[in-house]
């Protein structure tokens, strides 16, 4: 894809960076702590198939939890809202993303949203096919369909590490079985849910799949309705009210656009009908989302006046 290297977004790069040396890069799925804390880029994508760029966006990253913005897009258009939120609720937590407490505390066993790793769980759960390997084929076709990027595929090595590692993932996951919010095989969901985590592209792709989200599901260089137009507006609900863990209602103050961040630095945002943003700068602040992504929105937000509301 042509996108235009931009000196205006790099002076705001050069800025935000400044602050990653107070960030951490995520450590606790180990292949995600081999990434390097002080890199930021960004790339914007405009509705008329423009983009601007600054950083290195060749960079490739693993999506984590903005994954679950596209898994539950794609599990709406399964089965329509009705059964979804039959088993995930709409309302944000105020907890961590990997929060187990409110599974016990409020509405036994079904997980408030579809953001925090519970819900998303739940949601991935319910995704069709009849082999873990069908089922994340079709998702990742459905990712590939929204970024109009033949090559993106699951990185097997974040993938794996992330498996090996999930305990609280797969506790929550027992948890809601118990309760009947999913039969489905709990080594199975963790084996579609950890790929799905592990999908991989740049900051371009991102930024092209926050674009297709501005155009209400209608991708901007093809015109396909990938996505009707009701699931991407829940889709782009949920970014508002949970994108970005315990700091949604702090980011739609300060920044004021729906966006999805994910613990290996990357941040899916869009302004309605203008532009898509992907971000990619792994130290992460203390809530996990990226430290100098969020500085980055804030100085774009505050000069060229992008909140929406
Ligand atoms: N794969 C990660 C997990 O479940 C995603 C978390 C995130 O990006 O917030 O812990």
């Amino acid at each position: 894809m042509n996108c235009r290297h931009n000196d205006e977004l790099e002076h705001f790069v050069t800025e935000a960076k400044k602050v990653t040396v107070k960030g951490k890069v995520a450590s606790y799925i180990p292949a995600l702590a081999e990434q390097s804390g002080d890199d930021l880029s960004v790339a914007v994508y405009y509705t008329d198939g423009t983009c601007l760029s600054a950083g290195d966006v060749k960079e490739v990253f693993t999506l984590q939890s903005i994954s679950k913005v596209l898994a539950l897009a794609l599990v709406l258009m399964e089965h329509g809202p009705e059964k979804v939120f039959h088993f995930v609720g709409k309302e944000p937590t105020g907890d961590p993303f990997n929060s187990i407490i409110k599974l016990e505390t409020v509405n036994p066993g079904k997980p408030l949203n579809p953001m925090i790793n519970a819900g998303a769980l739940v949601v991935t759960s319910m995704m069709k096919g009849s082999t873990s390997s069908e089922r994340i084929g079709r998702l990742l076709e459905f990712v590939r369909a929204l970024a109009n990027n033949r090559s993106i595929s699951v990185c097997k090595k974040v993938a794996e590490s992330e498996f090996q590692t999930s305990m609280v993932n797969r506790a929550m996951c027992y948890y809601m079985k118990e309760h009947g919010i999913f039969q489905a095989e709990v080594e199975d969901v963790m084996d579609l849910y950890t790929k799905q985590c592990a999908i991989e592209m740049n900051s371009l792709d991102l930024a092209k799949i926050g674009c297709v989200f501005a155009l209400n599901g209608k991708h901007p260089e093809t015109g396909e309705q990938l996505i009707p137009k009701d699931i991407a507006r829940i889709c782009k609900t949920f970014m508002v009210t949970c994108g970005m863990y315990n700091a949604s209602g702090e980011f739609a103050i300060k920044i004021g656009i729906p966006a999805k961040s994910g613990v290996s630095g990357g941040i899916m945002g869009l302004v309605p009908y203008s532009f898509g943003i992907g971000i990619f700068g792994p130290a992460l602040d203390e809530k996990g989302n990226s430290i100098a992504g969020i500085r980055l929105l804030e100085l774009l937000s505050e000069n060229y006046s992008l909140s929406i509301f």
